[in-house]
């Protein structure tokens, strides 16, 4: 049974954010310079994580989740994958990926116990990939999803952040791939975190918008379910469609009411709620030898410093770090 936050949320499921580098520079992520990296040392190394796991399982945490920056620019990931599927309580790990290097790992990471993938796709448009990215290639992205699909890791999901101006004009052909074949599609309200705070507003697109959108050109939706996964996207699909459609609104309509979830970064920290900047150090008692008994005491505090729920309609939005730091 998952421990309870004050809020009697169960809280069975942990996004780990494994580095902060990231071999694409999303324009709504992250600078073009990049951030500035954390330093090698200050990173957590796989043990550290694994500990810190060991001890959320036997809180009843079963669900984890791999991040970035990009997890697969960080060396040993495979090995570490197949260190997390051995861990008793974890029943579903999963990654997020930008789906640049899938293709190369996909089945070893299948074969080391991962079990599904979401992959960020904003656009369908090589040349606004490019724009978007500023520097990875749009085809090596469905040379990734096709063989994860081929390994097994489904259901995949695609993440679309809509951003006025920048891709908001794709979301029908995003939309209509759903009817065309098994494709799940999701899109995000794009958060206002960081540095990009400021400029958030002007491209933030609800998904109410997203939806009448999709419903004038393709016609009604309908609420739909999907096999796994416990995320705040509420799905539907069109009548006789294989695929889905799913819309993700931490800003119009949060889901902080069923919130189940704690995030750890790249650097060590726990943070309670995303949209937050409230912190727990795990590092420097790692460090300190602490064991599995001290992280664990840890993560309940964490826990207990869960928020209702986030405030940014008080223009109350977290500053201290890029998206790219978190791991969304
Ligand atoms: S904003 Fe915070 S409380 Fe709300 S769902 Fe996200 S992490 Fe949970």
């Amino acid at each position: 049974m998952p421990y309870l936050d004050n809020f009697n949320r169960p809280i069975s499921y942990l996004r780990i954010s494994i580095t902060d580098r990231c071999n694409l520079r999303c324009v709504y992520c992250m600078p073009p310079e990049g951030v500035s990296w954390r330093l090698h040392h200050e990173i957590l190394r796989y043990e550290e994580i694994e500990l810190i796991v060991r001890a959320a399982a036997s809180l009843g945490i079963s669900k984890v989740r791999l991040t970035g920056g990009e997890p697969l620019v960080r060396l040993g990931f495979v090995e570490f994958v197949r260190m997390l599927a051995r861990i008793p309580g974890i029943d579903d790990l999963a990654m997020t990926t930008n789906g640049t290097l899938l293709a190369e790992y996909a089945a070893e990471l299948a074969q080391a116990g991962l079990k599904r993938v979401n992959v960020s796709l904003d656009t369908l448009q090589p040349e606004r990939f490019r724009q978007i990215t500023q520097r990875g290639e749009f085809a090596t992205v469905f040379e990734g999803i096709y063989a994860a699909r081929e390994a097994g890791l489904v259901p995949l999901k695609l993440n679309t952040v809509v951003v006025r101006g920048l891709n908001d004009d794709e979301v029908v052909d995003l939309a209509r791939l759903t009817l065309e074949g098994d494709w799940h599609v999701r899109f995000i309200e794009w958060m206002p975190l960081g540095t990009n705070a400021a400029w958030a507003s002007d491209g933030y697109v609800s998904v109410g918008e997203v939806r009448r959108r999709i419903e004038d050109a393709l016609g009604e939706l309908m609420p739909a379910k999907v096999g796994v996964g416990n995320g705040p996207a509420r799905y539907y699909r069109f009548p006789g469609a294989v695929g889905t459609i799913g819309f993700i609104s931490p800003i119009s309509e949060h889901f902080c009411y069923q919130c189940n979830r704690l995030r750890l970064t790249a650097d060590g920290r726990l943070r309670p709620c995303l949209l937050s900047d409230y912190e727990i150090d795990l590092r420097t008692p790692l460090r300190q030898g602490a064991d599995l008994a001290e992280i664990r005491e840890l993560l309940i505090r964490s826990i207990g410093a869960k928020p209702e729920r986030h405030h940014l309609d008080e223009s109350v939005s977290p500053r201290e770090r890029a998206m790219s730091e978190i791991g969304g």
